[in-house]
């Protein structure tokens, strides 16, 4: 089975050389942005390609706001700030994601409390997390408060995996019962709906990555969206040191970061946003040719896009009948010049998250991290 499937995939690429999971393509305005951005010398903090890249991003996901950091742990950081994460707070997540979601909480000195994903999403499972609420919480003066640890749940923040979108609307109504500020890490979900709405939209705000390996690159950068005027003013403000508009005075109001993405990672993401569309086609060509191919392939599920969602298929999955399937293809894959690679170790495994609250037993997270594996997805 493991050869048959490698061979398909050679085919698909026509190589024999090595085949990695996804590479970004530069076809289009790149070079004549970045020379202009260039040519204008302003290179960096200042400059027209970012005010451009993030009216032209929020108009694509549908947002009244956008604004453009230096890559997606900062964008998640400071959206977990502005949903006013501080010291001591717990914030809910999936196990089963990147460690930028969980480092982006800690850089708040709060706490994640892992919730299990559902098998079709691969996303936070909004009955776990009813489950957890229902059972752990109780509500004081607006607040949610872990019933464990007297500690307030101030943050949800579910992950889109692999640009799956999860069922983030329910999710938004729990959230929304439990006093509980929604923040969707859609690092991995540009271009990906849930019911005809962009994911990054549900919450109070969404962090989107720009990094090498997603959908589209700035070679790294991120972006904070929301429909709330004033957290879009606050996200600019404390992104760009605190610094009080004028014209030759240095006044900074209060403690705040660096995190403004500079005017050449915006060119690469101008350009880049032009040809997302069609990007996004190749993508769902791909995943409907692996779609078809797997159908007839035995103990092995291609991950379709969930119900009432629209993926950007960014990393094509497979889902294995049991563990040593998956180690035995990710050996001879890997062998053969063709990239595979699992999930993410689930973060409660991680030394740093091990002490952390679980709802749970995590079945979902774990079975999916022993059995999944993601293959090339570079449209061909
Ligand atoms: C890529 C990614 C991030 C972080 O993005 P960077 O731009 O690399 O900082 C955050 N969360 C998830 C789930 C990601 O896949």
């Amino acid at each position: 089975m493991n050869q048959e499937i490698i061979d398909f995939i050679k085919s698909l690429y026509k190589t024999d050389k090595f085949i990695p999971l996804h590479e970004p393509s530069f076809r289009g305005s790149e070079k004549e942005y970045l020379n202009e951005a260039i040519n204008s010398t302003f290179v960096s903090s200042v400059g027209e390609f970012v005010d451009r890249f993030e009216k032209e991003f929020a108009a694509f996901v549908g947002s009244k706001h956008a604004i453009a950091v230096v890559n997606g742990t900062a964008a998640l950081h400071v959206s977990l700030i502005l949903a006013r994460v501080q010291q001591n707070d717990e914030v809910l997540t999936q196990p089963l994601t990147f460690v930028a979601t969980c480092n982006a909480i800690s850089y708040c000195g709060a706490k994640p409390i892992f919730i299990d994903v559902d098998e079709e999403t691969m996303g936070l499972c909004p009955i776990a997390l009813k489950n957890f609420l229902e059972k752990e919480t109780k509500q004081v003066n607006g607040e949610c408060i872990n019933r464990s640890t007297s500690k307030v749940i101030r943050a949800c923040v579910p992950m889109h995996t692999f640009g799956h979108p999860c069922k983030v609307d329910e999710i938004a109504e729990i959230c929304e019962n439990y006093n509980i500020s929604l923040v969707e890490d859609a690092a991995e979900s540009l271009g990906s709906y849930r019911n005809g709405i962009h994911t990054g939209n549900f919450g109070k705000l969404g962090a989107f990555s720009f990094n090498g390996n997603k959908v589209m690159t700035t070679g790294g950068g991120g972006m904070i969206v929301t429909d709330d005027q004033d957290l879009a003013v606050r996200a600019k403000h404390i992104t760009t040191t605190a610094k009080v508009p004028h014209k030759w005075d240095f006044e900074h109001d209060e403690v705040a970061f660096n995190y403004r993405m500079p005017n050449l990672n915006a060119a690469l993401g101008c350009a880049q946003l032009e040809s997302l569309p069609d990007k996004l086609m190749q993508k769902r060509e791909l995943s409907g040719i692996y779609k078809e191919f797997f159908e007839s392939v035995k103990d092995v599920k291609f991950k379709s896009e969930p119900n009432h969602g629209k993926s950007n298929y960014w990393l094509n999955a497979l889902q294995f009948k049991n563990h040593e399937l998956q180690q035995s293809f990710l050996k001879e894959a890997n062998s053969s010049q063709v990239m595979s690679r699992p999930c993410w170790k689930l973060m409660d495994e991680l030394s740093m998250y091990s002490k952390c609250q679980r709802g749970g037993e995590l079945a979902c997270s774990r079975a999916l991290s022993e059995s999944v594996v993601n293959i090339p997805s570079t449209p061909v």
